[in-house]
């Protein structure tokens, strides 16, 4: 007999991630609908899919609920603005789509009896007091500063997931995902690798903020979409953390973006912002243990592919 084909519902599909997710899916002949409200997602990340068969693109804000016919198996939980400049610009939505979406996601999920993953975030460490951040640490995040708007959602979101895992027993993963970047991420999205590309690119002054010595680890979109679907298919329900254990200084990262591209621009200094995290890394043994999984690709590699997408779109 062959077996059914299985349906995966992506919220914020349209996005960067969602985007990488959807493509996968697709091509691992899975059903596709993709569920995006476009604030900070975008259809053309999504338009080499829209003439697919197997692919269904709904613009629906999942802040609000949500009604699907048919069968649903997995349903991935990814929309929400990510860059701190979206959710400085949408901080209301951001708190919504991580309460009140999450909720409706997980109400599909009971109501389809789907396998869940909830899209988390290093931001539940806030500007950690641990470091390297393994997952047993509970975080240090100001609640009422510019980020709590984002660090509280997904806080709340794992809180509403582990009680959904508890309660109705819903099959559900959560993956706190760290600084990812590559193609389709957007040239205004704000954050420091995209800036850095198209300052670089246009010739502008590179905008570090503060003096540079803060630290991210940055993991390459590839990389994270294996993981992903790892964790999929694992049995693991409490947070997992996916990223690159690899850590640089920001200063570091705008004079690498300066070498590939080969700009003349020169890096400007900017004032930090508020609560900006002064360092972050992940410790991902519990990835390595369970999924036999680790990143593969070096940052230069990943930036590079990065800066031929962003020349040429
Ligand atoms: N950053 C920077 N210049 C920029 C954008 C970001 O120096 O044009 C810094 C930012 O202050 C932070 C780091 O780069 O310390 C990573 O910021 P990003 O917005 O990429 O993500 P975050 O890890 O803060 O969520």
């Amino acid at each position: 007999m062959v077996s059914k084909m299985k349906t995966v519902v992506v919220t914020g599909g349209a996005g960067f991630i969602g985007s990488h997710l959807c493509d996968r899916f697709i091509e691992n002949k899975l059903k596709v609908i993709c569920v995006d409200n476009l604030i900070s997602g975008d259809l053309r990340n999504i338009s080499q899919l829209l003439n697919k068969k197997n692919f269904k693109f709904v613009r629906h804000d999942i802040s609000k609920p949500i009604k699907i016919k048919g069968e649903v198996d997995y349903i991935l939980h990814f929309a929400s603005p990510a860059s701190p400049v979206d959710y400085l610009m949408y901080p209301i939505q951001t708190l919504k789509v991580g309460s009140l979406g999450t909720r409706n996601a997980l109400g599909l999920a009971k109501a389809k009896k789907a396998k869940f993953m909830l899209a988390s975030t290093s931001e539940v460490y806030g500007d950690p007091l641990v470091h390297p951040q393994p997952e047993s640490y509970w975080g240090h995040v100001n609640p009422i500063g510019p980020r709590g708007v984002y660090d509280e959602a997904k806080r709340f979101a794992e809180a509403i997931t582990m009680a959904y895992n508890r309660v109705h027993k819903i099959d559900t993963r959560i993956i706190r995902i760290f600084n990812t970047y590559g193609p389709r991420m957007r040239k205004r999205d704000g954050r420091a690798v995209p800036n850095f590309i198209d300052q670089a690119l246009k010739g502008k002054p590179i905008t570090v903020y503060g003096n540079g010595s803060q630290t991210r680890s940055f993991c390459y979109i590839d990389d994270l979409v294996e993981g992903i679907i790892k964790l999929m298919n694992s049995r693991m329900h409490t947070p997992v953390n996916l990223g690159n254990p690899n850590e640089f200084t920001i200063k570091e990262l705008a004079k690498i973006v300066l070498e590939l591209t080969g700009s003349k621009s020169k890096i400007v200094y900017r004032p930090l912002p508020q609560d900006d995290p002064k360092q972050r890394k992940p410790v991902i043994s519990l990835a390595k243990r369970l999924l036999n999984w680790q990143p593969k690709t070096p940052l230069k590699e990943g930036l590079e592919k990065t800066i031929s997408w962003f020349r040429i779109s």
